[in-house]
């Protein structure tokens, strides 16, 4: 028998985002030979279109609302006003900073980096920009891209990258998407002082987090002067010289200088050439995989948002570093999909952690414990559209923490401590014999001791 084909690679990734660049650095560090190819930048969404630029907006913008407070305390800082243009340098600067450390990264451990995009050209052949390259084992990492609902005028709408490149703020903005990008940037867009109508097709925003979180969220960006108009979706766009004119179903017309759609993203397979390595995908252009992210062609494999499970950049990391520990550092292991945490960064931020009170419900008998206050710093602003909400789903037989929800300033940083609680099954009891930091917020997550209410009695035991 003649040996087998040496390839060029031992792995080769598809993609430089968030799951690629992390798989291909501990590959690497595991001694395989690794190539990547990132065809538009290092870091992909979250560095260059995603988290990290929307996050630096979004610090920008509570500046304008924390100078807004300051006067309550003593403070005389003028008007606040703001410069667009300043922001926009700052965050382009650290963007293409943290882009820079991507790329280095990878050649620092020896990962043979392509500036181009790749395609199959055969099971274990790759176009490589103008090259062809062989591996024996290949991952798509190429992750999503934003959805534009196809309806007349549809051009004269930005998607969620485009806010990066705005050379001004727009001043009248129409948000149009109840999901995530669609509360993150119709918040910030606001506080930085555009006016911004957020209309989305459910009654409440952000449908999968907890009904209560849902309505508080809804109550407090509607409290802090945003128009929200629920159960809407567009119907046709049309332009009157610069200013788009969106007729939703309902017959209601809205004018706006600019109008988003940040109404979901989908797995950016197109182009990739998947027909010619045999590799399926789901429904919605989704790669299917298995539980180690194989694909059904053995030697591929597919991670982070093309797979379209858990569409999170950590997920994607963990997913990508599991995966290199897996396949070339002879310890086989999984991330664990559940109990993901998860934050939204609106004013104030909501986050949360396990099962929402409605999914424990199903499953059996649950106490919910909640509470409902005005952070300290607000009884001297008098800020009515900053309350706080903190809740959590406890099982009633155990007693375990199922869940932990928040609405209110830091949720995001407090729900992260939480978290290691909800995921390691901690119970209530643990939570009660800790003790808090006083003064903050997050010491209501030790100090709840009445349960507000029980529900899902009768609920079938889930398995
Ligand atoms: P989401 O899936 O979160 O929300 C999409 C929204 O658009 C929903 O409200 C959906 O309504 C609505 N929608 C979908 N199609 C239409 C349509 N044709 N007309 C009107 N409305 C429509 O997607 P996003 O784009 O907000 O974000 C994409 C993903 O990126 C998120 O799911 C998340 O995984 C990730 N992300 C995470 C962030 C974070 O961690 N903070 C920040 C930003 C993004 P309905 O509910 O009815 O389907």
């Amino acid at each position: 028998m003649s040996a087998p084909h040496p390839h060029d690679f031992d792995l080769f990734v598809i993609g430089g985002g968030s799951a690629g660049v992390r798989l291909a650095r501990i590959a690497a560090g595991h001694g395989a030979k690794v190539g990547i190819a990132e065809g538009r930048f290092w870091g992909g969404t979250c560095v260059n279109v995603g988290c990290v630029p929307k996050k630096l907006m979004v610090q920008a913008a509570e500046y304008g609302e924390w100078a807004k407070d300051a006067a309550a305390f003593g403070w005389h800082l003028g008007e606040a006003t703001h410069d667009w243009p300043t922001l926009v340098r700052a965050r382009d600067m650290e963007v293409a900073r943290l882009s820079g450390i991507y790329g280095r990264m990878l050649g620092g451990v020896g990962v043979q980096t392509f500036e181009c995009y790749a395609h199959f050209t055969g099971p274990h052949e790759l176009k490589v920009g103008d090259r062809t390259v062989t591996a024996n084992r290949i991952v798509i990492a190429v992750g999503g891209s934003p959805i534009r609902p196809d309806i007349p005028g549809a051009e004269h709408a930005l998607i969620s990258d485009d806010l990066f490149t705005l050379q001004e703020r727009p001043r009248r903005v129409l948000m149009i998407g109840g999901g995530y990008i669609g509360l993150e940037f119709a918040n910030m867009l606001h506080n930085l002082g555009s006016e911004v109508t957020l209309a989305y097709r459910q009654q409440l925003p952000l449908r999968g987090f907890d009904h209560e979180l849902r309505e508080v969220a809804a109550e407090s960006l509607a409290a802090s002067g945003l128009t929200i108009l629920p159960g809407e979706s567009p119907v046709e766009i049309t332009l009157s010289g610069e200013t788009r004119i969106v007729r939703m179903a309902s017959g209601k017309v809205v004018e706006a200088d600019a109008v988003f759609f940040a109404t979901g993203r989908k797995p950016a397979t197109k182009g990739l050439g998947l027909d010619a390595a045999g590799v399926n995908c789901r429904e919605g252009a989704a790669i299917a995989v298995d539980d180690d992210h194989a694909t059904n062609v053995p030697h591929i494999y597919a991670i982070g948002d093309v797979t379209d499970r858990v569409n999170l950049t950590p997920m994607a990391i963990a997913v990508g570093h599991a995966l290199a520990d897996t396949l070339f550092g002879s310890r086989p292991r999984h991330a664990s999909y559940e109990n993901v945490p998860k934050a939204v960064f609106i004013s104030p931020p909501m986050a949360s952690v396990g099962l929402t009170e409605e999914e424990a419900a199903l499953r059996g008998p649950v106490e919910i414990y909640t509470s409902r206050f005005t952070p300290m710093r607000h009884t001297i602003t008098r800020r009515t559209d900053r309350k706080t909400l903190m809740k959590l789903v406890v099982e009633a037989e155990t007693g375990c923490l199922l869940g932990a929800h928040m609405l209110g300033e830091e949720a995001p940083e407090i729900m992260q401590g939480i978290a290691v609680a909800v995921v390691n099954r901690l119970t209530k009891a643990q939570l009660d014999a800790t003790i808090g930091i006083h003064p903050t917020a997050a010491e209501e997550f030790v100090t709840m001791r009445v349960a507000t209410r029980r529900v899902g009695e009768g609920a079938a035991k889930a398995a």
